[in-house]
């Protein structure tokens, strides 16, 4: 919600909300540095811990200029554990979390809730409902047990879970892997969910600069689907239905798949024209006189404010982060990125093959899945599945246990979840992904 100009969740100001849960964050990956590791209890799903910031410092917490708030941290022992399966080491999460401002993205869904990104491009943290919070705690013994068994999957990698409490309102957050690098141009968007009900992206969403759209777009877009060699699609297909079947037996329903599309022709070709025209330019330059000197002017447009790089100062020297420096921040940023990316691509997601991402080109991309447009255009791939803290057991408002999710009686509530499910794979696996055809697509015999 905009009032002003300036973006408010709950009335209060997204800046200070996410200064202030980088504060909590620091906190909490800090003192846990101090408890061994050590397998995972029963009990660690349930636990929480809350700490006061007040503004002026305390033992345990730094001053800060934001306004006095508490700070909720969920099951920081089973997120520690949940981290490390996905290979995120302590330093580089606090790294990646607080050693930089977010960036706030535009929320194309209906819900309100506000995203941030972390300026390294690998953390989303999203606001949740209070219901959709108390639902992930719930889950989170059976998303355990689905991790140790099916460590290939698209379901949502979540690494955190927060209450900011601040003036009497709660902000619930959760942190998760972002899909989309933000290094990688996307030529397209699609949040699917195999419905055709209302599913397009509304005007004011295809008028932005990088809209997401929705099933009736893409298939508009791409009314012959997107085609896969038979292998990728076999193992994106099992993917899929394995993880369906993990939500359906949480009764979750209104997930998507989200699919961001890499166009390589494309790219290629917007490639070529940026080099003409930055020759143009040198030629400009080269032919008019010494007076245009003033071209090279340096662009700050996106440096971050003065009051968040003190914010920041003080962040980094509370915790004594090493390199922190302009220059070590960035080689820790792009040595962290190749380390993560190999372990969260979306082409390692749906196969247990390593070396998946060798055969790419040099200067190309890395870790999204090959495809080809029905023209026959090179894609790649990046894909999740997403918004997957809704149950349709919690919106019944019944009884809603761990115990209950996994065994109720309620043939009904089965049902919605099992049809959301089917459907979904039906038009992912028959509308939206094809199996490219054994013969060349453009010169097959039926054409000669
Ligand atoms: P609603 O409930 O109205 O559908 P929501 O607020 O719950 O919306 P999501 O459905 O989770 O939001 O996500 C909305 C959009 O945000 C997605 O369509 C996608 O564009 C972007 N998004 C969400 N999660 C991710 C992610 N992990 N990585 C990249 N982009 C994401
Ligand atoms: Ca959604
Ligand atoms: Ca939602």
């Amino acid at each position: 919600v905009a009032e002003g100009g300036e973006v408010t969740y709950k009335k209060i100001q997204s800046k200070q909300i996410m200064g202030s849960i980088q504060l909590g964050i620091q906190h909490t990956v800090g003192s846990l540095a101090s408890k061994p590791k050590r397998d995972l209890l029963m009990n660690d799903f349930w636990e929480m811990e809350t700490i006061a910031f007040p503004p002026e410092g305390s033992s345990l917490t730094p001053a800060h200029h934001y306004s006095d708030f508490r700070f909720k941290v969920y099951a920081p022992i089973a997120f520690r554990y949940f981290r490390d399966l996905f290979n995120i080491e302590p330093d580089d999460f606090l790294m990646s979390m607080v050693a930089s401002p977010m960036r706030e993205l535009s929320n194309p869904g209906a819900s309100g809730s506000i995203f941030y990104l972390t300026d390294d491009d690998e953390f989303i943290i999203k606001t949740v409902q209070k219901k959709e919070c108390e639902f992930l705690q719930k889950l989170l013994p059976g998303y355990y047990m689905n991790l140790s068994q099916n460590p290939r999957t698209l379901l949502p990698k979540f690494f955190g879970l927060y209450c900011f409490h601040y003036n009497s309102k709660n902000v619930r957050l959760v942190a998760m892997n972002n899909l989309l690098p933000s290094d990688i141009k996307m030529h397209s968007k699609y949040d699917l969910k195999g419905s055709t009900f209302r599913r397009k992206a509304s005007k004011a969403e295809r008028q932005k600069a990088s809209p997401t759209f929705k099933d009736l777009d893409f298939a508009e877009h791409h009314p012959d689907g997107i085609f896969l060699e038979a292998d990728t699609y076999t193992a994106l297909m099992n993917t899929i239905k394995r993880d369906c079947m993990v939500l359906e037996s949480f009764q979750i329903m209104d997930y998507s798949l989200l699919v961001g599309i890499h166009n390589l022709d494309i790219a290629a070709k917007e490639k070529r024209e940026e080099r003409i025209r930055n020759a143009r330019a040198k030629l400009q330059r080269k032919e008019g006189s010494a007076a245009a000197a003033p071209l090279a002017t340096v662009n700050d447009d996106d440096a971050p404010e003065a009051d968040q790089v003190n914010q920041l100062h003080a962040v980094a020297s509370y915790a004594s982060i090493p390199g922190t420096s302009a220059a070590g921040l960035n080689r820790t940023r792009s040595m962290n990125r190749q380390r993560l990316v190999a372990h969260s691509t979306a082409m390692e997601s749906i196969t247990a093959d390593l070396d998946a991402t060798i055969e790419e080109g040099d200067d190309e991309p890395k870790g999204g899945i090959p495809a080809r447009s029905s023209n026959d255009e090179r894609l790649l791939l990046y894909i999740g599945i997403i918004d997957i803290l809704q149950s349709y057991r919690l919106e019944k408002k019944l009884e809603h246990t761990f115990k209950s999710i996994l065994y109720n009686g309620d043939t009904v509530s089965v049902c919605r979840p099992s049809f959301y499910a089917k459907r979904f794979q039906d038009a992912m696996g028959k509308q939206v992904f094809k199996k490219t055809p054994t013969f060349p697509l453009k010169h097959s015999p039926s054409k000669r």
